[in-house]
């Protein structure tokens, strides 16, 4: 991969470990699979966040890939989150890792340059499309009836909404401005690669210091994981995690989920 990993150095001390080690055998269980009340995701799009949170982002190549992408869209990022959240195993390291990575790569991408500055931050921006959606997961399709331990363990919004309710003070200053027609001057990547598509006015040292808030609280929330660093985390580290979430994908999901 072209992209180099970030921390390599940083040694984490958590070794989660799924509550669920994997599907239930075929035919072990007659519940059904169907939307879970009052959740954004769709049965299947549960269990594959379960499943990518459970060892898939072990991989570096999976990670990777997701670097390229800049995570999911945004309702996938956001729902990556929430299966995170929910599943109860490592206290979102997972997330935290993944995150920490994608905001390290956004402060490289809008580093200042003095040629061509907006058309590298520009190609720097734009992100491979999002793999969920790829894969053709969509909240219509319901998970496989040996994957119903999964969808049920991971399948409420409701630790997602306290997190972002106990974090708001922290992330509200970061939400962008054209996601919620506030007109508040932070920006979210898709919308910053649109203005910078289109040529309008942007305050590149602004929108560089927003990206460099979030990925520092982001870093400090995931750096809680390493050895010797446990409990370091403030509530604005772990309202990076939204930021992250918010930034990277756009704060429509968020907004819609949360309130
Ligand atoms: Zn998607
Ligand atoms: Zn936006």
């Amino acid at each position: 991969m072209a992209l180099p990993a970030p921390n390599p150095e940083r040694v984490y001390r958590v070794v989660p470990v799924p509550r669920i080690a994997g599907s239930s055998p075929p035919g072990s269980t007659a519940r059904a699979v169907g939307v879970p009340r009052g959740h954004p995701l769709g049965s299947r799009e549960i269990a594959h966040f379960w499943s990518v949170g459970a060892g898939q982002l072990d991989s570096l190549g999976v990670r990777a890939g997701l670097w390229q992408s800049w995570g999911w869209c945004g309702r996938h990022t956001l729902g990556f989150l929430a299966v995170e959240a929910a599943a109860e195993r490592g206290w979102l390291f997972q997330a935290a890792v993944l995150f920490d990575e994608l905001m390290q790569h956004a402060v490289r991408a809008l580093a200042s340059h003095w040629l061509f500055e907006r058309a590298r931050i520009e190609v720097a921006l734009e992100g491979s499309a999002c793999p969920a959606c790829e894969a053709g997961l969509t909240r219509e399709q319901e998970a496989r009836q040996n994957d119903a331990d999964l969808v049920e363990a991971g399948g409420s919004l409701e630790p997602l909404r306290a997190f972002a309710c106990e974090t708001r003070p922290w992330w509200d200053a970061w939400v962008c401005g054209a996601c919620t027609a506030s007109g508040a001057a932070p920006m979210c990547r898709p919308h910053l690669l649109a203005a910078l598509r289109t040529g309008a006015d942007i305050d590149l040292p602004g929108q560089r210091a927003l990206v460099a808030d979030i990925a520092g609280h982001a870093d400090a929330f995931a750096a809680a994981f390493s050895w010797g660093r446990q409990g370091s985390e403030t509530p604005a580290d772990r309202a990076g995690l939204i930021g992250v979430a918010g930034w990277c994908g756009g704060w429509g999901a968020i907004r819609e989920w949360i309130g």
